[in-house]
Order: structure tokens, then C-alpha cells, then sequence
């Protein structure tokens, strides 16, 4: 029987990384004992390359120390999709100086690691925000607060999230063009999507809808259980075509694609910064630097630098061109504020002096899921129990460079079901719901990650899911997600701290509505599972009852309303805090330039700009608008 590896807790996280490498170095010398030094040391640098250690060698060794009022032509805040995206595009003019300003620091082996992601929550690369506590959603989380996490390293979100990459339905970008912003169409961000990719999709290889030459990776998960061909099978069979998603049609079920590269996570900062940092000197990056504050002549409303905290003492970059905010959809918008651009209500009260009244943070829309229904199998060996990778695997997937074990990954997430409900008044080919199908659950890692990082009551875990860890019984969640949500939060700043968090209220499901579509999304996945390749695997439904559920019969629609308001799990899309749109239109911060109303040298890239939920996970998007925003900035400065 194959050794099991230890748990690894978020704290022996690094000491885990460490002591992996060392067995690495090791085994590199013992599997290489008649190479010479030269190949030996290409070899090792090759492999320390792939696991990430030189990432961490970089953190220490080789940090971009600020120099006090410097200047460049472009201020890019943030290096998350959008901001690396972008930067790595404006550099690619040496005539142009570009500053890159990040939070945080590098990626590591963990981050590069798929089948950890959930435990990258627990780790100094996540900003940690929660909501406020809510009264409809998020029962079963501690005092009802939804963990909203959110990267805080080189590539942002995009080096902590699950790497599903799913672009959006083509009705979702002619909506935002018809709302009044030129330019966003499908067809013409299409050419946007495409520029970013590098698919290596089998069965996709001439598909229009993919390219090969783009600098960010595209792969199927190259690790796949016999779980995940049922749930496909069992689709077909309810009668779901196979689609690819990101193609002609998103209806139907598909493998999930994921943006991997050979099994290995890619990141904005992999595919994007890091290729291009040692040939670019006009490209400067700094880690660890949190930027405080815009500076803004007030008299024209122009931007001109920012202000920025690197190991405690304060420093200022001027901007000779532009300032562009990618802080990403909760700290775009703080910034902003604390800027002197938000709502006047909310800046006159912590007292910060109004430079330009907007609706900054006063919108924010969400996809919201109900974490289940979870259904276990009479299989053996096919759950991502994450805390038993074997070391045969590790061995396998670090020192072979091996994309299809388990390690690859992404934590779980193997196909996705796009469906339609009978509720829903959309055209016929825009879906509503999707099925996120994974194999495993909270169990999966007994507890250590996935409960932490949603911050699921104890009792949950406990009651619900501690048993099948226990008995390593295999198993599988559909996570049922909606679309096109009703419910609108919003965020504002507690105080003029520029270190404290901003308040984040989603407001989830106070829209009662949008608990019945995740309801007909339930009964849908519960469908799927009556079909004959799921009873060839004799998956059937867990029963255990939700905690704080017990008063509804198990599994009637009511039970599962209570279900979807305890088992609220957000999927992290959260959009509109600095909405694109119109001046006219009273709810938007930026034009179709991405400029912010009312300002000049300013714009704001990132995710935070998406005027309504799209039909799709959001990392993709954020490249597409990186890489639409680097076209504008080009045209109209060249
Ligand atoms: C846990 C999780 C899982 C997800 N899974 C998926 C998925 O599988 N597929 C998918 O499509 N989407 C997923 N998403 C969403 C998706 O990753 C994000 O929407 C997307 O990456 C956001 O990109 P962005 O450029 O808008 O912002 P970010 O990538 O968040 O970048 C913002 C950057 O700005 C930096 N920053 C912020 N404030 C400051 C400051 N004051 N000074 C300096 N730097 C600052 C941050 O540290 C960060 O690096 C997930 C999100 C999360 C949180």
C-alpha cells in the first residue's frame, strides 16, 4: 500500500514546501549519478524552475527597492490577471517605463500545486476579507460571515483560485455594448479571449473559437477519475449534448478546462510576467507595496502618481501618462474612495475630501451556490481526498514532470454542466445554471482547507462530512451555481484607514427568487444522478442533514431552501464595484475606455468594471479586459 503523505496544515505549508524540495534535490542527484555538473545543475535549475523554488529565491534575493518620487510613463496597480496582462502588454513598447505595484510577494510550490488551491485561502496570499455577517445567506458559515478571498501576490486571484477558465456567453458582452459601451461586444472581445490563450485542447485543435499562440495556458485537467466520465455519461444520457463551453455553445457538459500548464497552475505572473521580467528593464516590478492613495491635482482632476507603504515608510511614484488601478473588485474601489472618488455621503463621513461624487462600490453582483448536494458512490479510490496524494505521486508529478496525477488536479473541479431551468425567461441558447462537478466535498481534505477557507461552522464538517473522511468513502458534490443573480450587495469604507478593511455586505439571496433557481438546480443535478452511468456507480444522495435544517423533511423543497440559505458558497465572482457604463447612466464609474468618469489619466482594469454577472467564471474575463485595455491605452498614446 503507497505511503500516506501528512495533512498539510496552512502553517507547515512552507516547512512542507521545503522539506519536498529538498527530497527533490536529493532524488535529482540519485536519478542523475552519471551526468555532468553542467547537465546535472541544468537539470536541477529546470526542475527547481518547475516546482517554483526559484520563484521563492527571487522573493528574497532579487526585490525592486523603491526609489522615492521616481517616474514612469504607466502606473499599474495590482498584479493580478488584468494588471499583469496589461502590464506585460504596455511593456512591450521600450520607449514606454511601466511600474507594477503588488500587495504581495511571489508564488511558490503551493501555488503551483492545482490540487492545493483550497489551502492557498489559509496563506498570507489571500487578502482574507469577510462579509458582513448575513441574515439570508451563510447560516452554516461562523457568524454568518461568507469568506470573500481574494489574491494577494504577483498574478492576484489568478494564482489562488480553481483555474477554471470559461469566458461567457456570447449574449452576455452584446448586453454590456447595448448598455452603451462601444466596443464590448462579443465579436470584438472575442479577438481579446483568443490573444490571451495558448489552448492545448484535444479534439479543439481547429476550433476558431481557440488559439495556440497566446501567453497563457489552456489545458483538459490531464488527471480525471472514473467519477467524473460517469457524471458525463449520466449527462448525455439525461440529454445535456457535450459542448465545449467556451465555443459555439456553452449548453451541454464538458471536461473542465483549466489554465494549466503540463498539470502546473499558470498564473498571470507565470504566463505573463514571468517569461518577459529579465529582458524588460522598462518593466519594474515591486513586491510587497501597498498603495495607499492616488494622487490627483484636484484642481484639473488629473491623475498623477500614487502614494505607497513599502516596508513601513511611504513612498511616491509619479506617472508621466497614466494611473491604472487593477487592485481587483474590492480594493479597486477602495482605493478609489480613499482617493477622494466614491459616494459623498459615505466620504464625508469618515472625512475624506470629495474630489469627484461616483457610485464606487454602490453595486455589487455575485454568483452564489449551494454547496451540494454531495452524492457517494460504490466506488473505491476515484474521491480527491487531498490529504492522501501518495508520495508516489508527489515523486511522480514533481521529479517525472507527470500533468495526469492527481497532484493536477484542480482541487477537484472535473466537468462543468451548463443548464436551463424552466424558471428562467432568457433566450433560449443563455443558460442559468451551471453544475460544478467535484469529486469530493469538505471531507476531501478532512477539514484542514476547504472548511477553513469558507468559514463552515465546525458542526457542518462534523456532522455532514467527517464520516466519509473517516471511512475514505468515495464521493462527489454537484455545486449548483446561478448566473444571473437578483440580489445586489455593496461595499463602502468603515473608516480613512487605507489598511483597514473595506465593509463588504453581498446581501446574497435577499432576492427570494434566486434561492428557486438554485432550488430547480438542485432537482436538475438530482436528475442527473437517476440516470443509468450514475447507477453503475451507485452514486445516491448523502443523508445527512443539514445542520440547522432538521425541522424540514429531508430532501422536500423547503429542506433544501434551508440548505441553500446554510450551505451558501460563493464562487468568488464578484463584479460591478466600479461598473462600466455611460456618464449618463447614474450606477457607472467608467466609460468603455475604462477612464474614470470625470477624471483624466485614470482607469480602472480589472474585474471590478463588469457592469452584470457574466455566464462564466471571471479569470478569464480579466485577461480579455487586460488585454482590451492595453489596446485602447496603445492607440490613443502611440
Ligand atoms: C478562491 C477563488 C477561486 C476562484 N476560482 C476561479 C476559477 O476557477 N475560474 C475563474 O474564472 N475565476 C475564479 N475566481 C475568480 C477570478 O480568479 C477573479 O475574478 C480574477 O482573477 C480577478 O482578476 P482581477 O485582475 O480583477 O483582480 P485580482 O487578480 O484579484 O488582482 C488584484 C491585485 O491587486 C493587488 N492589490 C490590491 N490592492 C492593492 C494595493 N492597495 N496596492 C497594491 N496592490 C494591490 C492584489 O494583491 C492582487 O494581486 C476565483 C476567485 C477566488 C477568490
Amino acid at each position: 500500500m503507497a505511503a500516506h503523505l501528512p495533512t498539510i496544515s496552512p502553517m507547515q505549508s512552507t516547512q512542507n514546501s521545503h522539506s519536498q524540495l529538498l527530497l527533490l534535490l536529493v532524488s535529482l542527484l540519485l536519478l542523475f549519478p552519471g551526468e555532468s555538473h553542467g547537465d546535472v545543475n541544468r537539470l536541477l535549475l529546470d526542475q527547481l524552475n518547475q516546482v517554483g523554488l526559484v520563484n521563492l529565491l527571487e522573493q528574497a534575493t532579487r526585490p525592486n527597492v523603491p526609489q522615492d518620487l521616481s517616474n514612469y510613463d504607466f502606473i499599474v496597480v495590482g498584479a493580478g490577471a488584468a494588471g499583469s496582462s496589461l502590464a506585460a502588454r504596455l511593456s512591450e513598447n521600450p520607449q514606454w517605463s511601466v511600474a507594477l505595484i503588488e500587495a504581495g510577494g511571489v508564488e511558490n510550490i503551493a501555488h503551483l500545486t492545482p490540487v492545493v488551491a483550497g489551502y492557498l485561502q489559509q496563506t498570507a496570499s489571500n487578502w482574507g476579507y469577510k462579509s458582513v455577517p448575513q441574515k439570508l445567506s451563510c447560516h452554516g458559515m461562523n457568524n454568518n460571515e461568507c469568506a470573500l478571498p481574494r489574491g494577494k501576490v504577483l498574478g492576484g486571484t489568478s494564482s489562488i483560485n480553481y483555474m477554471i477558465y470559461n469566458r461567457g456567453n456570447r449574449r452576455d458582452f452584446d448586453g454590456w455594448a447595448a448598455a452603451g459601451n462601444p466596443g464590448w461586444s462579443y465579436e470584438e472581445v472575442l479577438p481579446y479571449f483568443l490573444r490571451s490563450e495558448n489552448a492545448q485542447l484535444q479534439g479543439l485543435e481547429n476550433s476558431p473559437y481557440h488559439n495556440h499562440s497566446g501567453p497563457l495556458s489552456v489545458e483538459y485537467v490531464r488527471f480525471r477519475s472514473k467519477l467524473v466520465d460517469a457524471f458525463v455519461e449520466a449527462s448525455v444520457e439525461s440529454g445535456l449534448p457535450r459542448t465545449d463551453y467556451n465555443g459555439e455553445s456553452q449548453f451541454g457538459v464538458s471536461y473542465v478546462q483549466a489554465t494549466t500548464l503540463n498539470g502546473r497552475r499558470h498564473s498571470a505572473y507565470s504566463a505573463y510576467i514571468k517569461p518577459v521580467r529579465d529582458f524588460r528593464p522598462n518593466l519594474q516590478i515591486f513586491t510587497f507595496s501597498r498603495v495607499t492613495r492616488i494622487l490627483i491635482d484636484e484642481g484639473t482632476k488629473t491623475a498623477y502618481g500614487v502614494e505607497f507603504h513599502y516596508k513601513n515608510k511611504a513612498y511616491t511614484f509619479k506617472a508621466r501618462r497614466e494611473v491604472i488601478i487593477s487592485a481587483g473588485t474590492f480594493n479597486s474601489p477602495q482605493l478609489l474612495m480613499l482617493s477622494g472618488i466614491g459616494p459623498e455621503d459615505n466620504l464625508k463621513a469618515i472625512g475624506i475630501p470629495l474630489i469627484k461624487a461616483l457610485p464606487v462600490g454602490k453595486k455589487m453582483y455575485d454568483h452564489m451556490c449551494h454547496f451540494g448536494p454531495t452524492f457517494v458512490t460504490n466506488t473505491t479510490g476515484q474521491t480527491t481526498f487531498t490529504s492522501r496524494v501518495t508520495a508516489a505521486e508527489v515523486l511522480s508529478y514533481l521529479l517525472a514532470g507527470n500533468p495526469a496525477t492527481k497532484l493536477s488536479s484542480i482541487g477537484g473541479v472535473e466537468a462543468l454542466a451548463f443548464l436551463k431551468t424552466q424558471r428562467s425567461k432568457l433566450p433560449q441558447d443563455w443558460p442559468d445554471i451551471e453544475l460544478i462537478m467535484v469529486t469530493g466535498s469538505l471531507a476531501s481534505d478532512e477539514g484542514t482547507g476547504l472548511k477553513l477557507g469558507a468559514n463552515f461552522k465546525d458542526e457542518i464538517y462534523d456532522r455532514m462530512y467527517r464520516e466519509l473522511a473517516d471511512a475514505e468513502q468515495d464521493h462527489f458534490t454537484l455545486l449548483v451555481m446561478q448566473f444571473h443573480p437578483k440580489s445586489i450587495g455593496r461595499l463602502w469604507l468603515r473608516d480613512r484607514n487605507p489598511l483597514s478593511w473595506p465593509m463588504i455586505d453581498p446581501k446574497y439571496f435577499i432576492a427570494e427568487e434566486d434561492v428557486e433557481f438554485l432550488l430547480d438546480g438542485i432537482k436538475a443535478s438530482l436528475r442527473i444522478i437517476q440516470m443509468p452511468a450514475m447507477q453503475r456507480i451507485g452514486a445516491r444522495l448523502l443523508k445527512r442533514t443539514v445542520p440547522g435544517c432538521e425541522s424540514f423533511k429531508f430532501a422536500s423543497d423547503d429542506y433544501w431552501r434551508c440548505s441553500i440559505r446554510t450551505l451558501s458558497y460563493t464562487l468568488h465572482h464578484q463584479v460591478a464595484t466600479c461598473r462600466m457604463g455611460p456618464e449618463t447612466d447614474p450606477t457607472t464609474v467608467v466609460n468603455h475606455q475604462l477612464k474614470v468618469h470625470g477624471m483624466r489619466r485614470l482607469r480602472v482594469v480589472d474585474t471590478s468594471v463588469i457592469p452584470v454577472p457574466p455566464t462564466a467564471h471571471t479569470n478569464a474575463a480579466a485577461f480579455m479586459i487586460g488585454e482590451k485595455a492595453a489596446d485602447m491605452i496603445r492607440s490613443e498614446w502611440s
